[in-house]
């Protein structure tokens, strides 16, 4: 009786989408426009067909059923709809009548191409790169070059699995350093040398499936985008988690704890590789929406934090260590140590809540260290695209030369070291002043040259002028 039922379904199934594929004009290249707001496929992303022939974007269909289930049938309260207000048929005013076609859809551009494995480049040429625009941070350079390479390497192998049965395991890795210190935008250099694919995903904002928050495959749906759609490309990807110390396991709590262990567990499966459903082209799942299947098997997961206090838990490890026999330590001995994070182990990580599930997969820490005066001035002026750099070349196209002396280098490196917001204040710190000196030097053409002093940044004097010729 339930197969014939099940029989009788599937026929029906069959003949509506039968003829709904008769329905269906075919696809003759132009771009298909909503019937309800108008926008084309290009802004509104893919149309649903309706029988009648016409389309209509999952955002307004989406506000069809809600208004449905709210209202009742009423779509003269969907929004650009005038022509159905009926009661209001004197002054009905027709808009334009809808084009059925637009533009001609853009072509799509030449596919990239997917990396090979000779296109993966060694680890020293990596960090010579990355020199170019990451100051310092010398070790973190290293060990994310040799990371990089060797999970592009793993990833040209079938299941990590070369032909002698070596499975090579996935180097997922925790990037630890402080607020400013240039996590995310090593990672966002990185993805652009490498030309793969990057989602970056804000921890704070995951919960566990069925809660309010981000769904853990939120982060893949990002990645997906970020790769045009394109699963292949998606799938050799990186996705930077930043935040992840706030979802460290909650101490003494009796409530669930949706947003912190919960995260982490869920996590594990994507980070070890798994295969997920994603919604292509909209941020949220409905019913609508198509997906697509994504293998996580071959991204690279970085997740970075700044662990505040984590260093605390290192130096009481550290003090224990030492106090046992002769020459027991002094309580402040570790206080000034400047490169702590870097011995931190993942019993400090644990006692600081994460999971060791969750470490597990993350084999390789890589810190990095607090930026210090130099580091900041070096920032300033070295990147291929220093902040500097850029404020030079906005006045240079009013052929004005734009210096800053040493001494003025100086107090914008220690206002930012004051913030503790790390390079992040640079920019805030520069944009301040610089904004009174791209305001007034445009004024008068005969300047040729301004020089930053320190007493003008420290509003005891002005900059110094030089007129042209
Ligand atoms: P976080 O470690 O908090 O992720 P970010 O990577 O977002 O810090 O750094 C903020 C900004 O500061 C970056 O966009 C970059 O311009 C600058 N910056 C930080 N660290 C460095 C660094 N080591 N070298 C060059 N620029 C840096």
């Amino acid at each position: 009786m339930e197969d014939k039922d099940k029989e009788i379904r599937s026929e029906q199934e069959n003949t509506e989408s039968k003829a709904e594929a008769d329905n269906k004009p075919e696809d003759d290249g132009y771009e298909k426009v909503c019937y309800i707001c108008r926008r084309s496929e290009s802004k509104a992303g893919p149309m649903v067909f309706m029988p009648g022939g016409i389309y209509l974007c999952h955002d307004c269909m989406q506000k069809a059923f809600d208004s449905l289930s709210q209202n009742g049938m009423d779509l003269s309260r969907l929004p650009n709809m005038p022509y159905l207000n009926l009661g209001d048929m004197q002054n009905l005013v027709r808009p334009e009548p809808i084009p059925s076609r637009q533009k001609i859809r853009k072509k799509n551009k030449e596919p990239k191409k997917t990396f090979t494995i000779q296109d993966i480049p060694a680890p020293h040429k990596i960090k010579q790169q990355l020199d170019e625009y990451v100051v310092g941070q010398e070790k973190a350079k290293k060990a994310v070059s040799v990371a990089v390479y060797n999970h592009y390497k793993r990833a040209f192998l079938s299941g990590g699995q070369d032909e002698d049965g070596v499975v090579i395991e996935k180097s997922n890795i925790l990037m630890i350093g402080p607020t400013g210190s240039g996590k995310t935008y090593l990672v966002k250099t990185l993805a652009k040398l490498l030309d793969v694919p990057l989602a970056i995903a804000d921890a704070t904002s995951l919960t566990e499936a069925g809660y309010i928050g981000d769904d853990i495959e939120s982060v893949v749906s990002k990645l997906l985008a970020a790769a045009g759609n394109d699963v292949e490309r998606a799938e050799k990807g990186i996705i930077f988690i930043d935040e992840i110390d706030k979802i460290a396991k909650k101490q003494q709590t009796n409530t669930r704890d949706v947003s912190g262990e919960s995260v982490q567990q869920e996590l594990l499966k994507l980070l070890e590789g798994s295969t997920v459903e994603v919604p292509v082209g909209a941020g949220q799942k409905n019913a609508m929406t198509p997906m697509a299947t994504v293998n996580t098997d071959n991204i690279l997961f970085i997740c970075g934090g700044a662990f505040p206090d984590l260093e605390e838990i290192i130096k009481e490890r550290l003090r224990k260590k030492s106090s046992m026999g002769f020459g027991a330590a002094l309580k402040d001995e570790f206080d000034e140590e400047k490169d702590l994070l870097s011995q931190v182990t993942n019993d400090d990580l644990r006692k600081f809540g994460m999971i060791p599930e969750f470490l597990g997969r993350l084999p390789i820490t890589v810190t990095l260290e607090r930026l210090n005066k130099e580091l900041m001035k070096k920032i300033l002026l070295e990147p291929k695209n220093a902040i500097l750099k850029q404020y030079e070349k906005l006045l240079a196209y009013d052929e004005v030369k734009l210096e800053f002396d040493d001494q003025a280098l100086d107090w914008i490196a220690e206002e930012a070291l004051k913030k503790d917001t790390g390079a992040r204040a640079l920019r805030a710190i520069l944009e301040d002043f610089m904004l009174d000196i791209m305001y007034e030097v445009p004024k008068d053409p005969n300047i040729g040259a301004v020089i930053i002093t320190r007493p003008y940044l420290e509003k005891t004097g002005g900059p110094r002028i030089e007129m042209r010729g």
